[in-house]
């Protein structure tokens, strides 16, 4: 049978009074809101259409590495590297050019699971995978043998969090490689317990997608150094080595998006103007609590995450009672300009997923909320 989208269920003539509406209907886990600021900005930018190669756009991509740098306070020698096509394509580059003979994935959800199946490649030993039912968590085990920790700071498809450590017992020079996707910027780190922290911008860093983002550790910037020295082939546009010399001088191996790049600085001149990461870590805090207090004082939802605290702060997912039409209630939610609440496709709840990004107004969470009590009255 075809799987029929969500966007094509009808929505019942529901109009939700404006007064409690949130003043920015976007709550997409990933594309997410992007700052009204932000785009502003763009439309005045004399960047786009003009040379990469040239200093006007080098200096965008070097404010993009030093604003980074800051926000997450590297390390002496630590290198933020770039490079285009996004995480997804970053789970290639890290089989190529990280791993050197065998990682251990935990994966508790569809995008953990993305890179262990990604890692499955024929000149490396089968991944160890350690899984863990959706809603619930896995944690990496350290193990002889285990060169690289491939470890998810939030789990997009699940709502689902986690800390960042190096596992107890890993081999001296095992790598810890954190997929931070949805997690860089919305939650605490701490670089000295990572190698290599990797993202793309379409969500906490509110810019497009398309790029790849990596923090690299000495160690890790060693190890693939190491593994192209000893002869591994590697296609050239998944080569780290060519990617890091590229980043070292403020460009990309091949044409980046400008708009995105643009986003991508603004965000962070934002983030760090109103105090860097505790600012932005807290303001997803905010709405974590209001969205989960909502849902446990209400007769027909829970949060989906059984335990508090691995319950995600930047992706909340809310588990509905069986007698409400969830789907309906997002077509509702999206006629009256509320978009994007839906469940992950695959996770087959009856389940609203909220992005509460540092983008997002915790105020727009708690009016959310207020929509959606509204919606399910009008609907029983
Ligand atoms: C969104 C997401 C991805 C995929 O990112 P792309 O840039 O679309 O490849 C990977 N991992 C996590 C945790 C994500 O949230």
């Amino acid at each position: 049978m075809a799987h029929i989208p969500d966007t094509d269920i009808p929505a019942p003539a529901i109009t939700i009074p404006a007064g409690l509406l949130p003043a920015d209907g976007r709550f997409g886990s990933g594309p997410s809101k992007v700052r009204p600021e932000a785009l502003a900005a763009l439309a005045k930018t004399t960047l786009m259409g003009t040379s990469h190669r040239q200093a006007p756009v080098k200096r965008l991509v070097a404010r993009a590495r030093a604003g980074l740098s800051d926000l997450f306070d590297l390390p002496e020698g630590y290198e933020v590297v770039l490079g285009n096509g996004g995480t997804t394509t970053f789970w290639d580059v890290a089989t190529f050019c990280l791993i050197e003979r065998r990682s251990q994935h935990p994966v508790f959800g569809a995008f953990s699971s993305k890179f262990a199946a990604a890692a499955a490649a024929p000149h490396l030993a089968q991944p160890e995978v350690i899984e863990a039912p959706p809603g619930s968590r896995s944690e990496a085990t350290g193990r002889p043998g285990i060169d690289l920790y491939a470890l998810t700071h939030n789990e997009t498809s699940t709502g689902v969090m986690a800390d960042i450590r190096r596992p107890d017992g890993a081999d001296p020079g095992a790598l810890v490689a954190v997929d931070a996707t949805s997690g860089a910027a919305g939650l605490a780190v701490e670089p000295s317990n990572f190698d290599v922290y990797y993202f793309a911008p379409q969500k906490c860093f509110a810019s497009d997608g398309g790029l790849w983002l990596a923090l690299m550790s000495p160690a890790a910037v060693e190890r693939a150094e190491s593994l192209w020295s000893g002869g591994r082939w590697v296609p050239a546009s998944l080569d780290l080595s060519v990617a890091l010399a590229n980043s070292r001088r403020d460009q990309t191996n091949n044409t980046p998006a400008i708009a995105t790049l643009v986003l991508l600085v603004d965000q962070l001149d934002w983030m760090l103007g109103k105090g860097g990461l505790p600012f932005a870590t807290a303001r997803s805090q905010r709405s974590a609590r209001i969205l989960y207090q909502w849902a446990e004082s209400r007769s027909y939802t829970r949060p989906f995450v059984e335990k508090p605290d691995q319950r995600s702060d930047v992706v909340g997912t809310v588990e509905v009672d069986e007698s409400v039409p969830v789907a309906t209630v997002s077509a509702v939610l999206r006629a009256n300009g509320i978009v994007d609440t839906d469940a992950y496709r695959g996770v087959g709840r009856n389940q609203l997923r909220v992005g509460m990004f540092p983008a997002v107004d915790p105020d727009d969470v708690e009016a959310l909320t207020g929509c959606i009590d509204h919606v399910v009255a009008a609907l029983s």
